[in-house]
């Protein structure tokens, strides 16, 4: 299993560095900070809101007057002083709540599209700066972090503010017309009974303010378990973590840590759904005695002589009615969006994760004059999240190679040498010293012409579930048919590909599983050739294949380093024999350096290691 190397090496560290960073950032979200964050999110939909503003007016405006009419049906058109129904005064009153009523439902629809709308495109829009934030961060971040823990906060996070917000919108606006209107009309049919009808209200959002709380706490306890979940499922699920589990027998394992995380998950869920539940239950009840509250006191105002007649109580137990389920549904949103500004927190939390590898204000392109020239000036390097204590992992490696020359790296295992190869393209930063591309400290050089210059073929390759022309394309989005076969022939795999039923059209599987391991090196090769970078970085490309397709495949790379600076990274020293120049690493150090007759002749470590290899074969 080779998927432990380079990125994948992070893979299994825990997401505890994640909650560590998250403790260091500790300046924990107050609420009015995040709302005014996520207000600025919906600062370029300032026409729609303002329109869907207005609409909510409107129909807060029309849906006063219904149970005004209803009173006067009441009080003049059925029960008139003079004892008969006066029918027309009772139709034209109908007809009008029915026109009424007609025109606030349009509306309502128009004020939901505009709120959908918003909305998705606000969640869109954040999405893609996520994704987008993410590409930018270094490597270092993705080895630190679990890909599933990443995944989750783009999917799961996300996903789960854009439902509230898009049903929140529509629901706080609709339901905030209703409940204006449903007031003012209640204010104008009797204060008095107003004042019986609302005077537990405030108790009801305090008791809100709380339950909004616990919700939340939970909320981030939620997200957290899910994403562990996605991260267990994206371990265990992919190909190289099913190989895993069956040929260690471990299937029993990874049910065992999944229906772990699940019951925490279901825990989780039912606390969340049951959280708040007494307070909706009090809600209802409140709510559902206000009418009998009210026949009482409108008795004892009839008694004490003010003017409420039977038109003035129906229509007011009508609206106040009418009043509680959209009251109720402003007091669900508002616990929503208590939740989900814990989902906020987590978003805006990665957004402000800073890449710790930028361009610099003043970077240039690389200078073409040197293309291809790669120093190392006295460089340390330690991985930024190796313990402190640790040593270096390179302890002041400095050697130079030249435009065109084949450089090899040898050396026992774990000493740094694909360390050395990451930091030309600055997947990580040096921490002191100076790496320098074609004269220039990488540092002061614009990434995108610094990587367009350089080419890695690893020993672990990634293709992506694509056609092999589409993977080649990668390369160079607008290559010809010609161009590909070109690489693909230089590569040594033209004529296998050639030899599938649908040719350059064959779809690889998930990471390429459906090809032999020399197949993708080759294609990835071909994908290297394609890039024509000026160096190029072979990291033990050959040392996962048999010596049969490792011949295959030294051809073609023999072949892809020809004209151009080759900085190869090699196990099987019978591969580097002809190299310019060979050096030899050891713990983080650059001990010899030569070529391998100088080196052979000297009799050191290159020697000792060359002559074990060869008793080996
Ligand atoms: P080589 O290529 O010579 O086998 P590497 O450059 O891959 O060696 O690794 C050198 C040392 O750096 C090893 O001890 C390895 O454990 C450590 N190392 C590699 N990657 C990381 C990482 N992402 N974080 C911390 N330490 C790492």
């Amino acid at each position: 299993m080779s998927g432990m190397r380079g990125g994948g090496r992070g893979g299994r560290i825990s997401g505890g560095d994640v909650e560590a960073q998250r403790a260091a950032n500790a300046t924990a979200p107050k609420i009015p900070d995040l709302l005014k964050r996520i207000s600025q999110l919906f600062a370029p939909h300032r026409a729609a809101i303002t329109v869907t503003i207005i609409l909510v007016l409107i129909s807060a405006a029309i849906s006063v007057f219904p149970p005004l009419l209803t009173k006067q049906a009441f009080d003049v058109g059925l029960f008139p002083p003079s004892g008969t129904p006066n029918i027309p005064v009772l139709v034209e009153l109908v007809l009008l709540m029915v026109a009424l009523w007609i025109s606030s439902a349009a509306l309502g629809v128009w004020q939901t599209y505009l709120t959908a709308t918003v909305g998705n495109k606000v969640m869109g829009a954040l999405r893609i700066r996520l994704f987008g934030h993410l590409q930018a961060m270094e490597l270092a971040f993705f080895t630190r972090t679990k890909t599933g823990v990443i995944q989750s906060r783009l999917q799961n996070d996300v996903g789960g503010v854009a439902g509230v917000l898009s049903n929140t919108i529509s629901s706080v606006i609709g339901n905030t017309v209703t409940v204006i209107a449903a007031f003012v009309s209640m204010l104008v049919l009797s204060w008095q009974l107003t004042v019986v009808a609302v005077i537990l209200l405030p108790l009801l959002v305090i008791a809100q303010r709380k339950v909004g709380q616990v919700r939340a706490r939970i909320a981030t306890k939620t997200q957290e378990s899910l994403s562990e979940m996605t991260a267990i499922t994206q371990e265990a699920l992919s190909v190289s973590g099913i190989l895993l589990a069956k040929s260690f027998n471990q299937q029993q394992a990874e049910v065992g840590r999944y229906t772990r995380e699940n019951e925490n998950q279901i825990r989780l869920q039912v606390s969340q759904q049951m959280s708040g539940q007494w307070f909706f239950a009090m809600v209802n009840i409140f709510l559902s005695i206000i009418p009998a509250v009210i026949y009482l006191v409108a008795a004892w105002l009839i008694n004490g002589g003010t003017d409420v007649t039977a038109g003035t109580i129906v229509a007011f137990t009508t609206v106040q009615a009418r009043l509680m389920f959209p009251l109720l549904g402003l007091l669900r949103v508002a616990l929503d969006l208590q939740t989900s500004s814990a989902l906020f927190a987590r978003i805006f939390e990665y957004l402000d994760l800073v890449p710790a590898i930028v361009d610099r204000p003043d970077a240039r392109p690389v200078r073409p004059k040197k293309l291809g020239q790669v120093q190392f000036d006295d460089v340390v390097f330690r991985y930024p999240d190796a313990p402190a204590d640790s040593p270096a992992t390179l302890k002041g490696v400095s050697f130079t190679i030249e435009p065109g020359q084949f450089a090899a790296f040898v050396g026992p295992s774990g000493a740094g040498k694909t360390t050395v190869s990451y930091l030309i393209p600055r997947l990580h930063d040096v921490t002191s010293g100076r790496v320098l591309f074609a004269g220039d400290d990488v540092r002061a050089l614009e990434q995108d012409s610094l990587v367009r210059n350089i080419g890695i073929v690893s020993q672990e390759t990634y293709l992506f579930h694509a056609t092999i022309a589409e993977n080649l394309r990668y390369a160079k989005p607008g290559a010809t048919d010609e161009e590909l076969t070109a690489a693909a022939r230089a590569a040594n795999i033209h004529d296998t590909i050639a030899s599938f039923p649908d040719g350059y059209d064959t779809v690889v599987g998930e990471r390429g599983y459906r090809l032999s391991g020399g197949e993708k090196q080759r294609i990835a090769i071909a994908r290297v050739l394609l890039k024509d970078p000026a160096v190029l970085i072979l990291d033990e490309a050959t040392s996962a294949l048999d010596s049969l397709s490792e011949r295959v495949v030294q051809t073609a790379l023999d072949a892809a380093s020809r004209g151009r600076t080759t900085i190869a990274v090699a196990h099987r020293l019978s591969t580097i024999v002809a190299a310019d120049v060979i050096f030899v690493v050891v713990a983080g150090r650059v001990v010899e350096r030569g070529t391998h007759p100088e080196l052979l002749a000297a009799g050191g470590m290159y020697a000792s290691l060359y002559e074990q290899q060869v008793q080996g074969a």
